[in-house]
């Protein structure tokens, strides 16, 4: 399970031990050490989880959390948020704001390791190297193989990108811009018809095996993987 982290903590020692951790574990990781230097991060390309500090200089952690809550481009990306407050209501305030989880800082790497594991297998599924099954397409990202009715399909890697989030999040319509910031990590450079022209790949590969029809275009809106 590799993710993209992002990390906004303005204590370095801190900092420095999730980052050895995180990296430890197979992850990317992206620093800052506050939300102006968040926001830069995510301006371009979008994290599939961030850890957040509660307590930052300027803008706290939990304003920004409610802020990319509001915000349409942000608001699915997983929040773990760190703290040194104990008190059950701070708590509850985090979780209220829409934050995933809370971790009370001292913490151990491990624990954290452990939640950021939980909230990507619950929150962020494409991140994780469970095996995914629909209707005879079965798709497995720890050799990175899939098959149709068990013979392999040969897939390029954006195709397996882009199939892998879309079975991982079924029933769910995308439209371009989310798929290119989701599974390009890019929504500004690369333009909305590169996403046409993959989806016309991934079919014409699927329609080897007759799976084509589980991706469908949404008329006006996107596209999504569906069974029915
Ligand atoms: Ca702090």
């Amino acid at each position: 399970m590799a993710a993209n982290i992002l990390v906004v903590e303005d204590e370095s020692s801190i900092q420095e031990l999730l980052k050895f951790n995180l990296r430890q574990a197979g992850h990317s990781v992206w620093q800052a050490l506050n939300v102006e230097e968040a926001r830069h991060a995510i301006r371009n390309e979008l994290p599939d989880l961030i850890l957040l500090d509660w307590m930052l200089p300027g803008k706290n952690g939990i304003e920004f959390a409610q802020q990319l809550r509001n915000d349409k481009r942000t608001r699915d990306i997983p929040i773990i948020m760190l703290t040194a407050r104990t008190e059950e209501s701070d708590k509850i305030t985090g979780l209220d704001i829409g934050a995933d989880d809370y971790i009370t800082k001292p913490f151990s790497p491990r624990e954290v390791l452990a939640r950021i594991k939980a909230v990507l297998r619950r929150r962020a599924p494409q991140t994780t190297e469970d095996i995914i099954e629909l209707q005879g397409l079965k798709l497995d990202p720890s050799s990175y193989r899939v098959y149709g009715n068990g013979a392999e399909i040969e897939l390029g890697p954006t195709e397996f990108r882009l199939l892998h989030f879309l079975m991982s999040h079924q029933e769910r319509v995308y439209t371009r811009t989310q798929l290119l910031d989701r599974v390009w990590g890019d929504h500004i450079v690369v333009e909305e018809r590169t996403v046409d022209v993959h989806i016309r790949r991934l079919r014409l590969a699927l329609e080897t095996t007759g799976h084509e029809q589980l991706i469908q275009t949404v008329r006006g809106a996107g596209y999504r993987c569906s069974a029915s």
